[in-house]
């Protein structure tokens, strides 16, 4: 393949701008090992990328895509060889590395894991960040004490972190509770494992009280502001929240109150920056537990082209589950 397709953001006087371009083969920056990307995901921050709402990228021209599932085509480094199978989520792909939205990517093989032979590259990019970053929250919560058959709040629940998580929870034998803004999506939720389902403004309407009655033990928080704000101020003595997203808001209304009254943790999740090993052992605990089947109504699956205009429908809150991006 001397020329490929991607996702190419540019910057423009007025700020950036995005097209599916051809890109030349020996435009690839050097790296370690060339993939043949099968499959992408669309997540949150892809789509602050691509349409230039946040500062996500690094440096310009980048091809947007956090996410990349393929095989390996060629390999200078001793773990990699032609024909393996990896995944890389993170690790500066799409802000700093040309990313997942490309039929070929060049990068340096720290980027990469191999996929554990139970699962396909589309499987895992129906995973992608999303999956991943809810796997390392449940870690994250068993590392705290998260007992068996336990409540776990989840917010932001039908996005792609929150559903799987839901997903993820339920099949490990815990209570996943589905905090969300939407109505009428009880049955989605149950379908993915919710025993119930709270209006996040029962969550938020606690935000900025030092403390507020002791309900929940342990919650996942993709929503960050007021609603992680509101669930600390609930958390009962010893429990625990995995703060892993800011789809609310950056800020955090809250007080010391929680952490100082009752030992509340708050343990923050990194998946970009996020240790080799603990990588490896996320993917393959994902392997092991990823009910695919109950999770099936979370997925729709898009091409190339489609990415730019399904970006701005998720900044919109009209997307509900998850996007896997084909590729080839
Ligand atoms: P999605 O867009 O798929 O889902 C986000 C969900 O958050 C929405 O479905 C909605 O939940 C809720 N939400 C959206 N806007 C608002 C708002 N204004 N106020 C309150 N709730 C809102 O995103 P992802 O699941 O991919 O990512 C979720 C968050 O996690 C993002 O902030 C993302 O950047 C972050 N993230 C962090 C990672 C890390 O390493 N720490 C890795 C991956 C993601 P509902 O529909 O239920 O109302």
């Amino acid at each position: 393949m001397n020329d490929f397709q991607a996702l190419m953001v540019r910057k423009v006087e007025q700020g950036t701008a995005a097209a599916v371009e051809t890109v030349p083969r020996a435009d690839l920056p050097p790296g370690d090992v060339l993939v043949a990307v099968e499959y992408s995901s669309l997540n949150y921050k892809d789509a602050l990328a691509v349409t230039g709402k946040a500062r996500v990228i690094r440096k310009f021209p980048m091809i947007a895509g956090i996410d990349l599932a393929g095989e390996v085509l060629e390999s200078s480094a001793q773990e990699f060889s032609p024909g393996d199978k990896v995944v890389v989520t993170g690790c500066g792909l799409g802000e700093e590395l040309w990313g997942g939205f490309a039929q070929l990517a060049s990068l340096p093989c720290s980027a990469l894991t191999r996929l554990p032979d139970a699962m396909s590259t589309e499987q895992a990019m129906r995973l992608g960040t999303a999956g991943f970053t809810a796997m390392l929250s449940i870690l994250a919560l068993e590392r705290h004490g998260l007992e068996a058959n336990q409540e776990v709040l989840v917010t932001g629940a039908g996005g792609g972190v929150g559903g799987l998580s839901i997903a993820l929870l339920s099949a490990l034998g815990h209570r996943p509770v589905a905090v969300t803004g939407r109505s009428e999506d009880d049955e989605y939720f149950a379908k993915l494992g919710a025993v119930s389902v709270l209006p996040r403004s029962e969550v938020e309407k606690d935000a900025g009280r030092p403390l507020a009655s002791a309900r929940w033990r342990a919650a996942i928080d993709t929503v960050g502001g007021r609603t992680l704000a509101g669930l600390l101020a609930g958390m009962t003595e010893g429990g625990v929240v995995a703060a892993c997203g800011m789809a609310g808001g950056g800020d955090l209304p809250t007080t010391v109150y929680p952490f100082i009254i009752r030992g509340v943790t708050l343990a923050g999740i990194d998946s970009l920056r996020c240790p080799r090993p603990l990588r490896q052992l996320a993917w393959d605990r994902l392997t092991q537990v990823t009910p695919w089947q109950c999770i099936e109504p979370m997925f729709r699956t898009l091409a190339l082209a489609d990415v730019i205009p399904a970006s701005q429908r998720l900044l919109a809150g009209e997307i509900r589950g998850r996007i896997v991006v084909k590729i080839v």
